[in-house]
């Protein structure tokens, strides 16, 4: 109706122009949509009036017919509709002037405009198949094995459960080809599933929908942009044109913003006609009657050829057709949302490609205004620095304090917006059997926050799923492990390197070798010797393996001494030669224990990096479950982290902790059997308030923290361009000292040395470790100061029976000889018999004192004996 209005009125307004030659009569037909027979039949009936042109058919059901009529008749055609097949008929189109722009190079248009975007994966909703031709260049310029996108077809009126199935997959980019009606039920649909707002763009191909600027404007936060023919820069002249529209026919409702596409293609058709009337020398009109292929306009060929040269600008932008009218030079203009409506950003055109009017910062810019009205929901989960509990029972951020929210606070005031902060619990890890997040990147996801901070480290995964700022804190992998610590050594140190079963079988062991050695040598004749060598005939043999002198040889062999005498027959050879054997394999053991345990003992443990620990199965490690850190390990190709995962895994009691404070506690807890794989701050902040954890080895990457936030946030560059100001201001390392160092006892590692463990000390080996040996020495000599008084007590004694004198006159004579230190002999009878006895008394009495003695003196005894 209004197209017919608009024609209609053009067609007075030519007629009313001073130099205009002709007085045209608009004819305007009208017939139901499907009917193409009534179409060329009514386009035959009107042709034998005498016609110049004829407008349409606004439809594409109809317009083959009535393009093939004109086609034989030699009428030009002037088509203002989206014609998505070529003519069937051949050659029909020759008398076509096709206003609404080629197909193809719309498509290419398209292309253009959304490789600027730089969209990677996109999902596609059209309505019409023949929105498969708009798109065909999109299709055919898409690397396929890069990046995948999506199409859907639009069917029936509701789209939640599509647009839902859109939302769960994570896209937030979409072209729409749909017409204006769909668009508009698709939004408002869209507004209820969350598929509108910041965070999500459309690119719609409709070149109607700035039609939709007051339905669109409850959107425009959504990141929209549109293309359009009508041309912004003809804007006084449409507005003037609109004006008169208005003036001359009321019940036109369109404004200069929202003229259609059509109206605006049929205006400037009749533009294009007068134009072309302007242009031809002298056209003769006339009737023809509908006979194809008999009857035909004289001078419609040659009129049709000054109509393909007109050049103009339209309602539609510059106006130029090819020899086929077809209109491939047109000009597309790019738009998108803002407060005030649609707002002009670009154009394309077939010879310059896309070109922005507005740049990309401008449009940014944009948002940063947004920015500042805004309250942010950032979530966050508690963990110390990042987020602690402040005051629980206050309200909103009162209820928290630590690095995270310092920092954001910071930002805010950089930028100007406001924040919210609530906590979630888990940190966000993908589940790659369902494809689905948890935790902080969930929410970013769902759209239930803008933001989510903490130590939330920036990972390739996560990447892909939201996005992040400039690393605010860099960090890598390490282990948090109890401080080697010197135990005070058991005072019996030395007996350590051999269990008390080794020391008891070694002393069974002893006494069994002597006893054999006791039994070998009664039994082996080497061993009964000649008593006194110079008697060739001895009458008696004497054997000197008494059982004391057995166990002297095997004490003494053990204990390195050697002895001063040995056996001379081969098997007690044998058997001593075995012994000694045994007792060099066993020292040499012993020497070699109790070095290690010493050192042992020192240094405490022997884990220094990660190899250590995969190597070893006595001392557990785990990680915070569903984290980075414990993804670092499942998606590692190292082989020592593959094996520390499966060792992870497949632990019970399970390894894995629910946070760094869960982990730090069962490292303390485990005494030096749980190492914890921390990320490196999280260990800095932890060993400086426990003395007793400590860092073991180096980095085992290296990565940052960063902010996150939804995929395609317009936010993203203030945030990351704020996060970046602060670093280069220093601000983020005195937030770090702040929460590191002067909070909650930062400090507490440094100040008090006693809580060192100085690594010299723990080298040096002190008295305690050899305790126990001085005891063993202190008591032995006790023990044999004690035998040796007993011994001269009973010689005393003997001494003073035998020579009849008083014990004190015994002691007295006894003592002298002792203490005589520089008397180096001593009578062999220093008492005179007391009374007159015989030789063979004296020499009893001699050798009872020599019996007397201990078994030192008597092997002394035999040795002089052996000498002589
Ligand atoms: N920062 C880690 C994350 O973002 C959590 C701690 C860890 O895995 O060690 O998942």
């Amino acid at each position: 109706m209004e197209t017919d209005m608009v024609f209609r009125n053009k067609i007075n307004y030519i007629n009313n122009l001073y130099e205009q030659p002709y007085l045209l009569i608009p004819n305007i037909q009208t017939v139901a949509k499907v009917d193409s027979f009534k179409a060329g039949k009514i386009a035959c009936n009107i042709t034998e009036d005498g016609i110049a042109a004829i407008f349409g058919p606004q439809n594409d059901e109809c317009a083959g017919i009535v393009e093939a009529i004109c086609y034989n008749l030699k009428i030009p055609n002037f088509q203002t509709h989206w014609q998505p097949k070529k003519t069937t008929f051949q050659d029909a189109a020759k008398m076509a002037i096709k206003m609404y722009p080629d197909p193809h190079m719309l498509s290419v248009a398209i292309n253009d405009i959304l490789k600027t975007m730089e969209w990677k994966s996109f999902t596609i909703l059209y309505e019409h198949d023949d929105a498969l031709l708009r798109l065909q260049e999109i299709f055919r310029n898409h690397k396929t094995f890069e990046n995948v996108i999506t199409v859907r077809q639009l069917t029936g009126f509701d789209y939640r459960s599509l647009l839902k199935e859109i939302h769960a997959s994570g896209e937030r980019r979409i072209i729409l080809d749909c017409n204006t009606d769909t668009t508009i039920q698709l939004f408002r649909q869209a507004a209820e599933v969350k598929m509108t707002g910041e965070y999500i763009s459309y690119y719609i191909l409709n070149l109607d929908t700035h039609t939709l600027r007051q339905e669109m404007l409850q959107h425009s936060l959504t990141n929209m942009t549109i293309i359009s023919l009508i041309d912004p820069n003809y804007g006084e002249a449409r507005k003037y044109i609109v004006d008169e529209w208005t003036t001359e026919m009321p019940s036109l409702t369109v404004t200069a913003e929202t003229i259609p596409t059509e109206l605006a293609l049929m205006y400037d058709a009749v533009d294009v006609f007068y134009q072309g009337l302007k242009m031809a020398d002298s056209i003769k009109f006339e009737k023809v009657i509908c006979n194809p292929g008999i009857d035909t306009w004289t001078d419609g060929e040659a009129f049709y050829d000054v109509l393909k040269k007109v050049k103009s600008d339209g309602l539609s932008g510059p106006i130029q057709f090819d020899e086929n009218g077809y209109r491939t030079d047109f000009t597309l203009q790019i738009l998108d949302i803002s407060d005030d409506g649609f707002r002009p950003i670009g154009t394309w055109d077939p010879a310059n490609g896309v070109r922005r009017t507005i740049s990309e910062e401008d449009s940014l810019a944009q948002y940063s205004a947004a920015l500042r009205n805004k309250t942010f929901k950032v979530a966050s989960r508690i963990g110390e620095p990042y987020l602690m509990w402040k005051n629980k029972s206050a309200e909103g951020n009162e209820r928290f304090e630590g690095y995270a929210m310092d920092l954001i606070h910071e930002i805010s005031k950089l930028i100007g917006f406001k924040y919210e902060f609530y906590i979630t619990e888990k940190y966000g890890s993908l589940d790659k059997k369902t494809k689905t997040w948890n935790g902080l990147i969930k929410e970013l996801l769902d759209r239930k926050a803008d933001l989510a901070i903490c130590d939330l480290t920036i990972t390739f995964d996560r990447r892909s799923a939201v996005d992040f700022t400039m690393p605010f804190m860099t960090l890598g992998i390490s282990i948090l492990f109890k401080k080697p610590v010197a135990r005070p050594p058991p005072f019996f140190a030395f007996m350590a390197p051999l269990s008390v079963e080794v020391w008891l079988y070694m002393a069974l062991a002893l006494l069994g070798v002597a006893f054999s050695v006791y039994i070998i040598t009664r039994m082996c004749p080497k061993d009964w010797e000649n008593p006194n060598p110079q008697d060739p005939n001895p009458t008696e043999l004497e054997n000197i393996w008494s059982v004391t002198n057995c166990i002297w040889l095997s004490l003494g062999t053990i204990m390195c001494l050697g002895c001063d005498i040995l056996p001379k027959g081969s098997s007690s050879r044998i058997t001593v030669v075995l012994w000694g054997f045994f007792a060099l394999i066993v020292i040499q053991s012993y020497i070699a224990n109790l070095t290690a345990s010493l050192t042992n003992e020192k240094l405490g443990d022997s884990i220094h990096n990660a190899e250590d620990l995969a190597k070893q199965t006595k001392v557990k490690y785990g990680t915070v479950s569903e984290a980075s850190t414990a993804n670092f390990f499942r998606d590692s190709n190292f082989s020592v982290y593959q094996k520390m995962w499966s060792t992870m895994e497949s632990a019970r009691p399970s390894v894995f902790v629910k946070d760094n404070n869960e982990g730090q506690k069962r490292v303390l807890r485990d005494k030096g059997t749980y190492a914890f794989l921390m990320e490196s701050t999280a260990i800095e902040y932890v060993t400086a308030r426990e003395c007793e954890l400590t860092q073991v080895g180096g980095k085992l990457d290296s990565k940052g923290y960063g902010i996150a936030m939804p995929v395609n946030s317009p936010y993203r560059t203030d945030i990351s361009g704020a996060v970046l100001k602060l670093q280069e201001s220093g601000k983020l390392s005195t937030l770090k000292t702040k929460w590191w160092k002067d909070m909650n006892g930062g400090r507490k590692c440094d100040e008090n040395p006693s809580n060192k463990v100085k690594e010299e000390d723990a080298n040096k080996m002190g008295i305690e470790n050899f305790g126990g040996i001085f005891v063993v020495l202190i008591a032995g000599t006790t023990f044999a100061i004690f035998i040796v008084i007993c011994e001269f007590l009973w010689n005393i004694r003997t001494i003073a029976v035998e020579h009849k004198i008083t014990t004190c006159e015994a002691l007295k004579s006894e003592l002298r000889f002792a203490f005589q230190i520089f008397n180096k002999e001593k009578p062999a009878k220093p008492y005179a018999p007391s009374e007159a006895s015989s030789d063979e008394d004296t020499r009893s009495v001699a050798a009872s004192v020599f019996r007397s003695a201990s078994s030192f003196l008597r092997l002394d005894n035999v040795i002089e004996k052996k000498d002589n």
